[in-house]
C-alpha cells in the first residue's frame, strides 16, 4: 500500500517546480493532512467553509489554505481571517463580499475567477465574454481588498482526453490573452488530469485522490 508520503513525493517529483501544487484534503481527516505536511505539503485545498475553518484551527499555522469549492457569499466571512486563495470566484457579487470581509480583517485576499469550460451545465463560472466584461468593469477599481490573481478551471468528467484537451487549451488562450503581472496564475488540472493541464500552461494543480486516495463519498 503506498502511503500518502510516497504518492506525494512521487507527484511532486513528476510536476515542475514551479508549478504549484494543491494537495485536495476534503473529507480527509487532519491525521492525513498531517501526514502530509510533515512530507513538505504545505498548500492544502477544501470545498466547503466549515471543514476548512475547523481543520484550520487545529493545523499548523504555516499552512496556505485554498478554498476551491463553490462558494456562498454567506460564508465567506467565516474563512476570511485566514484563507489565502479563493479559485471558484463566479460572480461579481461573490468579489464584493470578498472585498467587505476582507476589509473588516485587514487583509488583502487574493481570488482565481472560475471559467466555465466544460460542456456539463452544472459546472459554475464565467464565460470567456464575462470574463472580459469583468476585468475591463471600473468598479473593480474600488475592490482594494481583493487581488485578482488569476483564473481557475474544471474540464468535463470525461475519459475523453481530446475534449479534456480542447477545454484546458481554450482556458489557456484566455489566459494568454488576460495575464499580467498580478494575474500570473492558471489553476487547472485534477488527479486524472494534472498531467495534460501542465502542458497546457497550468500553473497551479488541484490534486486530491491521486495523494489521499478515494474519498468515500463523491463531493
Ligand atoms: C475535489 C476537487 C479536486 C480534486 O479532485 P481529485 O480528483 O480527487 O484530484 C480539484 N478541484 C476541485 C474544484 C475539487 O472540488
Amino acid at each position: 500500500m503506498p502511503t500518502i508520503t510516497s504518492r506525494l513525493l512521487s507527484i511532486q517529483e513528476t510536476i515542475p517546480k514551479e508549478v504549484c501544487l494543491v494537495a485536495v484534503s476534503k473529507t480527509k481527516p487532519v491525521e492525513s493532512i498531517l501526514e502530509a505536511y510533515h512530507a513538505g505539503q504545505r498548500v492544502f485545498g477544501e470545498n466547503k467553509v466549515q471543514e476548512m475553518v475547523e481543520k484550520q484551527a487545529v493545523l499548523p499555522k504555516d499552512i496556505s489554505w485554498h478554498m476551491i469549492g463553490h462558494l456562498q457569499r454567506n460564508k465567506v466571512k467565516y474563512m476570511a481571517p485566514f484563507v489565502s486563495l479563493i479559485h471558484g470566484v463566479d460572480s461579481l457579487k461573490t468579489l464584493q463580499e470578498i472585498q467587505k470581509q476582507a476589509k473588516k480583517n485587514n487583509r488583502v485576499i487574493d481570488c482565481l475567477l472560475q471559467v466555465h469550460i466544460a460542456s456539463e451545465a452544472h459546472k459554475f463560472g464565467f464565460s470567456f465574454e464575462e470574463i472580459h466584461e469583468l476585468l475591463a468593469n471600473p468598479i473593480l477599481q474600488e475592490l482594494d481588498c481583493v487581488r485578482i490573481t488569476g483564473l481557475m478551471g474544471m474540464a468535463t468528467f470525461t475519459d475523453d482526453t481530446t475534449q479534456i484537451s480542447k477545454e484546458f487549451s481554450a482556458l489557456q488562450q484566455l489566459f494568454e490573452a488576460v495575464k499580467s503581472k498580478t494575474l500570473h496564475i492558471i489553476s487547472m488540472g485534477m488527479s486524472s488530469d494534472y498531467p495534460l493541464a501542465i502542458t497546457h500552461g497550468s500553473t497551479m494543480v488541484r490534486v486530491g485522490s491521486a495523494i489521499f486516495g478515494k474519498r468515500n463519498y463523491k463531493q
